[in-house]
This record gives structure tokens, C-alpha cells and sequence, in this order.
């Protein structure tokens, strides 16, 4: 009976049929996943030499008693403390690595023994200790039982459930906003509610960055940008308009005040996450993606369809060979990515010799 929907096999065929821009599809995001965390990372090489900034951190709970914090590169995650139980940090600001120093005891760090007893330098928030949000619970929480988003505070750099921001139902679209300050971020560098009238959103009030252009400053006799309007209600946490940190004024008297309030870097176009991003992309000369659109495009049309099916075949062992990594919880490095395409660009050079007399 036709009415019965498809029968297994149908079904099992429609699993089975991706197309090769499906596969290339699926490997860019990959690989997309995979540079958002580690971003120009080295694997080989632990990160201390080349001083503070911001990269993919860990924190090791088989070295590091309950309330001691150290930071640690992805080269030392991976050389140092292979098989430990490690909190994934994602990625933090101005952060130098820890591995080996004055926080691990007796342990040193297998690539890097020359550093100072400790990083004067670093901060340390709950995260080290591997929980976050003002609930300071754990991520994934095994206790939790309807998924929440979680947020990361650009000040703090913390990470929150919505439901914890302080702002009610009052939350904006993923789409209508590029940063977030929390609550507790807000209180301690007030100035910022002034910049909240014009560059920040909410569910109700959406972005208008060229709707009111004139701004009430602080002093007209300087060339003080601060503006003078306060926000009516200096609560919750702050969601901010694309390109907000531009606006920050940076008179002499306003830097000042950011450096008092170590928040400097509120005014550095490269410390930004999504600053972080576009180098890391930048770095990159041509993605796997591209390189595979190329291929496809200068085959013949027998190729095509010998690469395609090549394709097919490849998608369930890729399949395989990432399941490995989740269940030896192993984090995927770039090299294993490569290393996976490489072989599958040797098959696919003995595939693709087609004869001429095809055509
Ligand atoms: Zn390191
Ligand atoms: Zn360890
Ligand atoms: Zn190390
Ligand atoms: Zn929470
Ligand atoms: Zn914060
Ligand atoms: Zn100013």
C-alpha cells in the first residue's frame, strides 16, 4: 500500500544519497566548528613564548586541586595532559600558559620548562574551576533538565544562562545583537549605561544606530564624546548594537577611566571574539570547501559522477572516524581533520583516472 509512506529500502537509499556538495558542505562547518576554537592554535608548540593573548584554554582537573586555576594552552592540553580530566575554557583574552609553572607542584611542562613561577598577568574567574553562570554550576549540566542558551560576557568573559541575565522575557534575538555585559559587569563600570541609550537592544527595542544622531556630551569644551543622557533603568544585563565599541569615546579622560577600570581593551578593535574569528579565517588561504568546488568543477562529466559516488562511500567512514574522537572524548585536532582528507585524496586520484575514450 502506497499510503504506508516509503518501505525500508526507499528510505535506507535516501539516507544513503548525499551529494558531494553535501559532504564538502558538511566539512566546511567542520572545519568552521574547528577554527572558532582553535583558531591559528598550534598543536606542537605550547603557547608561552609568545606572551599574553587571547587563545583556546583548558584547565586540568587531574593537576590542579579543587581552587587552584591555571590556564593551558591546546598544545599542552594535548602534549602535557593527554588522558586528564580538562575543562574546555574556549577561548580568553590576554592569558599566558600556566602548564608546568608554580601551580602544578612537581609536574613540568613537556614543551616549554623556561617559564616565570607565575603569569602576574592572568585572570582567573570561576570558569577554571569549571562552572559558570551566577548559578556556578557545571557545563553540561548533568542536573539540568530543559536546555537554556548559555552567553558569554565579553567583561567577564563568564558565561550565563538567559534565564540568569537579569532581564525577564526582555531578551533580544541572536541576530539583533553582537556583544553582551552581564548584570554584575554593568554595576561595576556604570559608564557604560551611558552608551546603552543609543547601542544597546532589547525583545522591545531594536536596533536604530542611525536613528537619533545627536548626542548630549558630557562637556562641549572638550572633545569628550561620553554622553550625558543616563539611562532610565540601569539594570539587568546590556545587549549591544553591531559595532558599539566604536563609539566608546577616547578622550585622555575617558582611556583614564578605562584603564583605571581595567577595561581597555573595550577599546581595541582586535579583542573581540569575532575579531579572533576573521584572523583565524584570514590565516587560511583556501578551505577544503573551496578547494573541493575546483576539483568538481575542472572534472569531466563521467569524473563527476565517479567522484560523487567516491563521495557517498567517504561519508559513512568519516562518519566513523569522528565517532571515535566523541567516544574516547579525544578533542578533533586540525591535523586529524587533514590527515583524514589526505587519504581521501589518494583514493581519489586512482578513481578519477578515467580513460579518455569515455567521453
Ligand atoms: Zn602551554
Ligand atoms: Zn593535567
Ligand atoms: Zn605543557
Ligand atoms: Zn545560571
Ligand atoms: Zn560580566
Ligand atoms: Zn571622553
Amino acid at each position: 500500500m502506497s499510503d504506508n509512506g516509503p518501505t525500508s529500502s526507499t528510505l535506507e537509499e535516501e539516507e544513503n544519497s548525499v551529494t558531494m556538495v553535501d559532504v564538502l558542505k558538511e566539512e566546511t562547518e567542520l572545519e568552521e566548528d574547528c577554527n572558532a576554537v582553535l583558531g591559528a592554535s598550534d598543536d606542537q608548540n605550547c603557547s608561552y613564548s609568545k606572551g599574553y593573548f587571547r587563545q583556546a584554554l583548558y584547565a586540568c582537573k587531574t593537576c590542579c586541586d579543587p581552587g587552584v586555576r591555571a590556564a593551558i594552552c591546546f598544545a599542552c592540553s594535548l602534549q602535557c595532559h593527554e588522558g586528564h580530566e580538562l575543562v574546555e575554557l574556549y577561548t580568553k583574552r590576554h592569558t599566558r600558559c600556566d602548564c608546568g609553572n608554580s601551580k602544578f607542584g612537581d609536574k613540568s611542562c613537556s614543551l616549554d620548562s623556561t617559564k616565570a613561577p607565575e603569569n602576574l598577568e592572568n585572570k582567573y574567574n570561576q570558569n577554571y574551576d569549571g562552572v559558570y553562570c551566577i548559578c556556578a554550576r557545571p557545563y553540561p549540566d548533568p542536573d539540568e533538565t530543559e536546555s537554556d542558551e548559555m552567553i558569554q560576557c565579553i567583561v567577564c568573559e563568564d558565561w550565563y544562562h538567559s534565564r540568569h541575565l537579569g532581564n525577564g522575557d526582555n531578551l533580544p534575538n541572536d541576530d539583533d545583537y553582537s556583544e553582551m555585559i552581564c548584570s554584575g559587569c554593568m554595576k561595576s563600570h556604570e559608564f557604560l549605561w551611558r552608551y546603552a541609550l543609543k547601542y544597546s537592544v532589547s525583545k522591545t527595542r531594536k536596533p536604530s544606530p542611525s536613528a537619533d544622531n545627536s548626542i548630549n556630551v558630557e562637556d562641549v569644551n572638550t572633545d569628550c564624546t561620553l554622553p550625558s543622557d543616563d539611562f532610565p533603568t540601569k539594570e539587568g544585563s546590556c545587549f549591544w548594537t553591531e559595532g558599539w565599541r566604536s563609539s566608546l569615546c577616547t578622550c585622555s579622560k575617558c582611556k583614564k577611566l578605562y584603564e583605571e577600570q581595567e577595561v581597555l581593551y573595550l577599546i581595541d578593535a582586535l579583542d573581540s571574539v569575532q575579531a579572533y574569528e576573521e584572523v583565524c579565517k584570514a590565516s587560511k588561504t583556501e578551505t577544503q570547501y573551496e578547494k573541493g568546488m575546483k576539483a568538481l568543477a575542472s572534472l569531466g562529466h563521467v569524473q563527476q559522477l565517479n567522484a560523487i559516488e567516491e563521495y557517498n562511500n567517504m561519508k559513512d567512514s568519516l562518519k566513523q572516524y569522528l565517532q571515535k574522537f566523541v567516544e574516547n572524548k579525544k578533542v578533533v585536532r586540525e591535523e586529524d581533520i587533514k590527515e583524514f582528507f589526505s587519504g581521501m585524496k589518494a583514493q581519489k586520484r586512482q578513481r578519477v583516472d578515467v580513460p579518455t575514450f569515455c567521453r
